[in-house]
């Protein structure tokens, strides 16, 4: 399969009306600034000075806010500029994220007109009580029409889902993940949520209003939603956010995506390695193809460790093995 290169270009939503309670608008103005169509176009030149002439599928990705939410005339010249890039060839795919209730057919007819291909939805949640207390200002029934609409029109769907935000539990998370499915995305992210300086989630977590889950409760949620998705089909493109000057605090874990990972690993190898164990085998090798070795070892060799720890008459040793395709446990030999 081709390797996917993304040109992020971030368009603040100034102005937006929302205040939805894990956001700091301002900053997020502030770091994406007022971007032109003309700076557009240099960051697009810079990314493909390294990107051109590699065997890559390129796509130029509108993020930063809800690219539908700012002017019409706004997304039709960044939509233009996009689609000179798309017909001219130099870029493969254009993407763009949004919330649910920024979707309507005068959006959707325009992004068809310019040639969009992937349009995400910051879902959040389809618990509505998890919405109502984020005051995300949009309904389960607006995500449910705007993945039909998207579907109707063709467009890829992607779906982003967020993780311990007020009112949040295990229940609403597997129930979200079950939803998500039945939307029938293509791609998802998984975002556990993060703090950040002047918000109104930060003054809540300074009265006690809200009181964040403990790390390991994020970790089982993220993995389970993890595994429901995946099992799915659908491709879960992204855990956790990346880190820049505003997302950091107590409530961020800058590996957090590592640490799912490895979780869901630790699962597969637990589930493979019982019945040999039962078996009679003592000597077991967990190999995994380069790309998941270290979510087998786990992070900070957890995996490694949780397994020595709970199987102590047992000697695992841990191979990375590039002609296989997923983690297996196989006999040493
Ligand atoms: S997260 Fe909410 S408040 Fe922040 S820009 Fe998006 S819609 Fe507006």
């Amino acid at each position: 399969m081709k390797k996917h290169a993304i040109i992020p270009i971030f368009i603040s939503h100034r102005g937006c009306p929302h205040r939805c309670v894990f956001c700091n608008q301002k900053a997020i103005t502030a770091r994406s600034g007022d971007v032109s169509v003309s700076d557009a176009e240099k960051t697009i030149e810079e990314w493909l000075t390294t990107l051109e002439g590699r065997d890559m599928e390129i796509e130029l990705s509108f993020f930063g806010g809800s690219f539908t939410g700012i002017p019409m005339e706004d997304q039709t010249a960044f939509l233009s500029m996009a689609k000179r890039y798309k017909d001219s060839g130099r870029i493969d795919k254009i993407h763009c994220s949004t919330r649910p209730d920024y979707i309507n057919r005068e959006i959707l007819d325009n992004l068809k007109a310019y040639d969009m291909d992937v349009i995400e939805l910051g879902v959040q949640s389809f618990d509505q009580k998890v919405l109502d207390a984020s005051e995300r200002g949009h309904s389960v029934k607006d995500v449910e029409e705007s993945c039909r609409l998207i579907h109707e029109y063709g467009f890829t769907l992607g779906i982003q889902l967020m993780i311990g935000l007020p009112e949040d539990s295990y229940e609403s998370c597997m129930e979200s993940a079950r939803k998500t499915i039945e939307m029938k995305p293509k791609v998802a992210r998984l975002y556990p949520t993060v703090v950040i300086a002047d918000t109104p989630l930060a003054a809540m977590l300074e009265e006690g209003v809200y009181i964040p889950p403990s790390e390991d409760e994020i970790v089982r949620r993220t993995k389970d939603m993890y595994k429901a998705l995946t099992a799915a089909g659908i491709n879960v493109i992204r855990i956790g956010l990346k880190s820049n000057e505003l997302i950091k605090g107590d409530t961020y874990h800058p590996a957090i995506g590592q640490v799912v990972r490895s979780a869901v690993a630790r699962d597969d190898i637990e589930e493979a390695l019982e019945p040999m164990i039962e078996a009679g085998l003592r000597s077991l090798e967990i190999a995994a193809p380069p790309e998941l070795f270290n979510y087998a070892v786990g992070h900070k060799a957890d995996n490694k460790k949780y397994f020595s720890s709970k199987y102590p008459g047992i000697r695992f040793t841990f191979k990375e093995d590039k002609k296989i395709e997923g983690i297996c446990v196989r006999k040493s030999e």
